[in-house]
């Protein structure tokens, strides 16, 4: 599953919608200047993904992540962001991993009275769902895909359980220990 864009908007500081396009690289850096929203973009990046926590995501209340307005603009009523991953093909088989589409799109917004839904394909789903299709993919809330400023320092001083973990979802294994637990609570 490869990332191919990032669409935001009404999220922080995107107040108008912003595609970002990662075509054909591999590995995507964001660079710019203090302040003008690299961050933003990770941010957007993680709670699309499901991230749960205000706190990771810089802010007191999950609505601080809708568009607070500027001298010029006012706020937004929505925050939404949409990524778009090119579907994987299953080697000898020529069928997607998931679905029949070539792109796959996820998406979640969140209104300023609290409601809030995840799409995939522009169809509601549950958070679970999208959890369900990344899982082994390191891609994530806490992949190893995004690799935030002070994370290999956290990574090379983490307890040897937590970097288990990473070496785990890189492995593969991740999805049975999760499928594992599940059939445990039923
Ligand atoms: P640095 O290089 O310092 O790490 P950065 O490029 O990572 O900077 P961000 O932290 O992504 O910058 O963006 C910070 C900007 O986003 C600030 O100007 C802040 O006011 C703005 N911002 C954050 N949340 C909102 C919001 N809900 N509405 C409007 N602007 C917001
Ligand atoms: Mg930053």
């Amino acid at each position: 599953m490869r990332l191919s864009g990032i669409e935001i908007r009404g999220f922080k500081s995107f107040c108008d919608p912003v595609r970002i396009s990662f075509e054909d690289h591999r590995i995507v850096g964001i660079v710019g200047p203090n302040g003008c929203g690299k961050s933003n973009v990770v941010d957007a990046l993680r709670w699309v993904l499901g991230e749960q926590s205000a706190k990771h995501l810089r802010g007191q209340d999950m609505q601080d992540v809708i568009f607070a307005g500027s001298k010029t603009r006012t706020q937004s009523a929505t925050a939404s962001v949409t990524l778009f991953f090119e579907n994987y093909r299953v080697p000898d088989t020529g069928l997607f991993k998931f679905g029949s589409f070539s792109e796959i799109s996820i998406g979640r917004k969140l209104h300023r009275d609290g409601s809030s839904e995840y799409l995939i394909n522009n169809t509601p789903a549950r958070l679970k769902d999208i959890r369900d299709i990344f899982l082994d993919t390191g891609v994530g809330g806490k992949g190893y895909s995004i690799i935030e400023q002070g994370m290999i320092g956290r990574i090379i001083t983490s307890k040897p359980e937590e970097r288990l973990r990473i070496v785990e979802e890189a492995a593969g294994i991740s999805k049975f220990k999760v499928k594992k637990q599940e059939a445990f609570q039923r």
